[in-house]
């Protein structure tokens, strides 16, 4: 049996007749930049958080970007994020000037330590940037405690998370302002490139929707320099029909991870915590074994398809390499990405899939 790490195309022939006529209608009406489908997707999404607005953007990336402009981070400030990421968690920090302060993360949900952030504060602390890791949601409360103490703006990145709680707050909601990639790989993906931007502050959302289309309130008048991070009309097309099929996927997703957790007994290895503050939505189910690499090559032997994220933390990657971080000094970090391998999870895997991932793991 074959069990491929990610197959994007059963969800994409499960909803092709709905998704092309929508898309055919949006291609009729040459809704092409933002429009009456992006809205729409708009509309449906806020309501998970009981926010009144969500921005569509063009990606996950730009949505940080502007979250960093939003809490006003610049030359000179101090922004306390997580090494244990994809890449572009950091980059609305480094695009604005200012500097990522990697600090470690918890040694079982793998997301930033609130113990860590704390002691990391300085007086040029202005913000932090949370990432939701594999869907695991980080100890908001805690987060958010340090965070009205030394008066910080804190950024939640979702791009893995969406739906995933935090003592039962949609991620997202909980900090000043979050972002969400949907990216076709994540639990919600677009048919190319895309993300959002949603914050409680009024006055944020208006910002960041000035940023989002050129700075500018209205045609030609442009009141800040500002970008194009448009959502296209296509995508917000797909995602609200995918939208309506998300808590299904996100059941399904739990219902293998339960599986997984129930089913794998090999010595030597550490499953993923299932934090008793919130629920996870599993965008990845990643194992911690010390021979994660022959563990790979046995997975690979029984045609189970794994992954390595993240193999390298951003603190020892090569464009941060100016700030100085020695291997050692973020030490679960970097364990965990010398340990770590992640098993095939997404919503279309069948039941005998799941056992034959299980039977190769304890088999090793
Ligand atoms: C995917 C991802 C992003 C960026 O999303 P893009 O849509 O690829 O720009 C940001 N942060 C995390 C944690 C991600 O996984």
């Amino acid at each position: 049996m074959k069990v491929p790490f990610l197959d994007l195309k059963l969800q994409h022939q499960a909803i092709r007749t709905e998704a092309l006529a929508a898309l055919a209608d949006t291609y009729d009406n040459t809704r092409f930049c933002l429009g009456r489908d992006v809205e729409e997707f708009e509309k449906t999404f806020s309501t998970m958080f009981g926010h009144p607005r969500t921005l569509g953007m063009n990606s996950g990336t730009s949505p940080l970007h502007i979250a960093s402009l939003c809490g006003g981070f610049g030359p000179g400030d101090e922004v306390i994020t997580t090494p244990f990421t994809f890449a572009s968690s950091c980059w609305g920090i480094s695009y604005v000037g200012a500097k990522p302060v990697f600090v470690d993360i918890d040694p079982d949900t793998w997301c930033v330590s609130p113990e860590a952030i704390a002691k990391a504060v300085t007086p040029r602390t202005k913000g932090i940037v949370v990432v939701h890791i594999f869907g695991q949601p980080a100890r908001m409360d805690e987060i958010m405690a340090i965070a009205r103490q030394h008066k910080l703006f804190v950024v939640e990145d979702c791009a893995q998370a969406v739906g995933a709680t935090c003592n039962g707050a949609p991620v997202g909601g909980i900090g000043d302002c979050g972002t969400f990639s949907f990216y076709p790989t994540k639990n919600l993906g677009a048919c190319g490139e895309g993300g959002a931007f949603v914050s409680r502050h009024p006055t944020v959302m208006d910002r960041a929707q000035l940023l989002r289309v050129h700075g500018s309130p209205k045609r030609y008048l442009h009141t800040e320099v500002g970008f194009n991070f448009r959502m296209d009309g296509f995508q917000g097309a797909v995602l609200s029909i995918k939208l309506k099929k998300l808590a299904g996927w996100t059941a399904r997703r739990r219902a293998i991870a339960a599986k997984y957790r129930a089913g794998i007994k090999l010595a030597g290895v550490q499953l993923p915590a299932v934090p008793a503050y919130g629920e996870s939505v599993w965008h990845q189910f990643t194992l911690l074994h010390p021979q994660r690499d022959a563990l790979r090559t046995h997975l690979e032997k029984c045609s189970v398809g794994t992954d390595i994220i993240y193999p390298g933390p951003m603190h020892r990657q090569p464009c941060y390499a100016s700030l100085g971080y020695k291997p050692g000094s973020i030490p679960v970090a970097e364990a965990t990405s010398a340990h770590c391998i992640s098993l095939p999870i997404f919503p279309e895997l069948a039941d005998e899939q799941v056992d034959h991932v299980i039977t190769s793991v304890n088999t090793f």
